[in-house]
């Protein structure tokens, strides 16, 4: 048994980071970035007009009304051929190269078309406004994106605009997953008195992803050591990672770490004092992370937050610390014992300021409460009571 910190330190410090490979931008939404992207250009990169309008010379409209003559149309996309002289004006739209003596342009809807080529302008412009300056938004040879940074629509979009077509990414880490129980079917198979259905094969399934890695699916076990052996083996060959759910307590059929020390598996540490969760169980064999997850289905997904998916993060140099806020307990809530508690919690946001209740009951096979919850509420360890009203921390899932 150990404590959570040390236990999340642990589990950190035998991450290694994940393999690169070079993808599609058009397919790299959700992946992470391995490498800082650089431009190569400056955006924009050339000074361009924010508007529809005139591009003209500040000085020429100091006093309005004013009358400019119309020298040339320039349309985005098209490099302007003249100069603007005392007196003159370009016509432009949104995203044309500013013309040569321009410095600035008035809106369209601040201007009157006269006949012979003249307009009036009714409202004048200051220097540079309704001007776009080349760089203003990324400088040439300057850092756009660290390696790390989860790729969003507009990360894509910045990617595109600084001329790339493809980029590098982190390979998705693949975790090999086993469940185990002989008490445990999957649907649509109908349930035998005692029998419950595999909530945390497809459960896990949702959190990998949720993680941004791939699920390796290595089946589903009865409660024999030797099949067990054999789907650790299979998940060494196929997957970066193994987790598996179930057997890790200390019941008579609790096989899992057996196995895994059968097969030389060295163990970090059995046991850490959370509630829920506390089998939960971590050790390395051939180089790979194995976590033995506990079986009830809120303990599975909550060890596989506090533990699984830092390390998954922290592989593609993401950020894999919790963010934590100081919230208002809508709840009571008292506890005398060395483990620290999650509790499944709402968190919601009132006038401005954080309040937490909670989700539910809080037993680790109610999954229901914790499908409601947003967060989790961390409790110390040791005497600890809550009032209403209180402040008490509260961890928002990664993300
Ligand atoms: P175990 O850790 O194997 O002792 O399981 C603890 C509890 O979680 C037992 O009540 C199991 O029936 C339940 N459980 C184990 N595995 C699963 C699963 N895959 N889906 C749903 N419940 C499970
Ligand atoms: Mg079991």
């Amino acid at each position: 048994m150990i404590g959570f910190k040390k236990a999340r330190e642990g589990v950190l410090s035998f991450v290694k980071t994940a393999a690169s490979e070079n993808i599609r931008i058009t397919e790299s939404l959700g992946r992470i970035l391995s490498r800082d992207v650089k431009s190569r250009v400056s955006i924009p990169s050339f000074n361009n007009s924010a508007m529809d309008g005139y591009a003209a010379r500040s000085s020429d409209i100091k006093e309005t009304p004013s009358r400019l003559q119309v020298i040339e149309i320039i349309p985005a996309g098209k490099t302007p051929l003249k100069k603007i002289k005392k007196g003159f004006c370009s016509k432009i739209m949104t995203g044309a190269a500013l013309p040569d003596g321009a410095d600035c342009v008035i809106m369209v809807e601040n201007s009157r078309e006269l006949p012979s080529g003249f307009v009036k302008i009714l409202k004048s412009a200051g220097k540079w406004e309704n001007v776009r300056f080349a760089g203003e938004d990324i400088e040439k040879g300057s850092k756009v994106f660290s390696k790390g940074v989860l790729i969003t629509p507009p990360v894509m979009g910045v990617l595109t605009s600084v001329g790339k077509s493809y980029v590098d990414v982190f390979k998705k880490v693949k975790i090999g997953f086993f469940t185990t129980g002989n008490e445990i079917v999957l649907p649509p198979k109908k349930l035998k008195r005692g029998e419950i259905f595999n909530s945390n094969y497809s459960s896990l399934i949702g959190a990998i992803y949720s993680a941004g890695a791939s699920p390796v699916w290595l089946g589903h076990l009865s409660d024999k050591k030797n099949d067990v052996i054999a789907a650790i083996g299979k998940g060494l060959k196929k997957a970066d990672i193994i987790i598996s759910s179930g057997g890790v307590s200390m019941g008579d059929y609790d096989i899992v770490k057996d196995a895994l020390k059968t097969i030389g598996a060295d163990f970090k540490f059995e046991g850490v004092t959370i509630k829920p969760g506390r089998p939960t169980s971590f050790a390395v064999i051939k180089d790979k992370m194995v976590f033995s997850l506990p079986g009830n289905p809120v303990s599975t997904l909550v060890s596989f937050e506090l533990f699984v998916k830092p390390a998954i993060y922290k592989m593609s140099a993401r950020k894999h610390e919790h963010i934590k806020i100081i919230a208002k307990a809508g709840f009571n809530f008292n506890k005398n014992d060395e483990r620290r508690h999650f509790l499944r919690g709402l968190l919601k946001s009132e006038s401005g300021k954080y309040f937490v209740v909670l989700a539910g009951q809080q037993g680790s096979g109610i999954l229901t409460s914790m499908a409601k919850s947003n967060c989790l509420v961390e409790i110390p360890e040791g005497k600890v009571k809550i009032s209403k009203g209180a402040a008490v921390s509260v961890l928002i899932p990664l993300s």
